[in-house]
């Protein structure tokens, strides 16, 4: 197949587009759109300092290296990293060397931060004997220390590697939970009441589908981890991106579609549910905030301090 564009060796067909790309139009375009949704968004502005969520994945270390890409020169905006260790074994070590290697190569510093050290426990030892999912732990412990140690560091955006396929996902997980709170915080630039205790959250590759952000990491020699982590097939995540992924493979554009649909809904959403999606307290134990009286957070520590494993 040859590019639409300039008849090279094209890398990638897009169904939906009817459009085949080689390397360079296809990098090209995956650039421009990144820069499109931080520019419509506002997600970086000057004398940001941005912390990037990196694990090593394909998604993080993308978004990194963007965000390098573009703004490294840039005198007014700081690019720092943040890894979090969860303690999930045989897993996690090998994506915090990646991290590692790659913060090296740009010249980015990297702030290292684990369940073990901050709750003392790592995930696997908190879930041991526990008839808990391991995710639920997993992502509320670290959107805790992200947040946490972003803030400690001085950061004023923390930019997580969310792409257009974890924001449907996000999106139908909101539906299925019936949790329209949450279903309204979703976006570019989540829309939360600004409070001194948060730092922005800001999803540069929102609109990018997960099959790009590999690509683009492989023909652009980003090394990324390619292990999945061995708790995913219990969470309801999975199951949903099947179903997905099943909907796009047999109705191309599907994944477009579900985006554009919150989309142009979201600005009504927001105006009904207003005080939903922003109301935002502090936790009277932790001092982080919360939408709850006691945050998720210290409820799950709770329940990790009460038992003997
Ligand atoms: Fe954590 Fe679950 Fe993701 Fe594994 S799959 S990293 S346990 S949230």
């Amino acid at each position: 197949m040859k590019c639409y564009k300039c008849g090279n060796k094209a890398v990638i067909y897009r169904k939906h587009e009817g459009r085949a790309w080689c390397k360079k139009h296809f990098s090209q375009q995956l650039e421009a759109k990144v820069k499109k949704t931080i520019r419509d968004e506002k997600l970086i502005e000057k004398n940001d300092k941005v912390c990037v969520a990196l694990s090593g994945g394909k998604d993080s270390s993308l978004t990194l290296y963007l965000l390098h890409k573009f703004f490294g020169e840039r005198p007014d905006i700081e690019i720092s990293a943040l890894t979090v260790d969860e303690g999930i074994s045989g897993y996690r070590q090998e994506s915090i060397e990646i991290a590692k290697s790659l913060c090296k190569k740009l010249g980015v510093e990297l702030h290292i931060v684990s369940f073990k050290g901050e709750f003392g426990k790592s995930l696997d030892e908190i879930v041991r004997n526990k008839k808990a999912r391991a995710c639920t732990y997993c992502g509320v412990l670290r959107r805790y220390l992200l947040n946490k140690k972003s803030r400690e560091l001085g950061a004023t955006k923390l930019a997580v590697g969310h792409n257009l396929d974890d924001e449907i996902q996000s999106i139908f997980l909101n539906y299925l939970k019936g949790d329209v709170n949450r279903l309204v915080r979703l976006g570019a630039k989540p829309a939360v009441v600004s409070r001194k205790e948060f730092v922005t959250r800001v999803k540069p590759l929102r609109n990018i589908p997960e099959k790009e952000t590999t690509l683009y990491c492989l023909l652009n020699g980003i090394e990324v981890h390619r292990s999945v982590c061995p708790n995913s097939k219990d969470s309801i995540r999975f199951d949903i991106k099947d179903f997905l992924n099943n909907m796009e493979e047999k109705y191309s554009g599907t994944k477009y579609n579900i985006i554009q649909f919150y989309d142009t809904l979201k600005p009504a959403l927001l105006k009904t549910f207003k005080d939903k999606g922003g109301k935002v307290k502090v936790c009277p134990r932790c001092g982080e905030p919360t939408s709850r009286n006691v945050c998720k957070t210290c409820e799950l520590l709770d329940t990790i301090t009460s038992s003997k494993a």
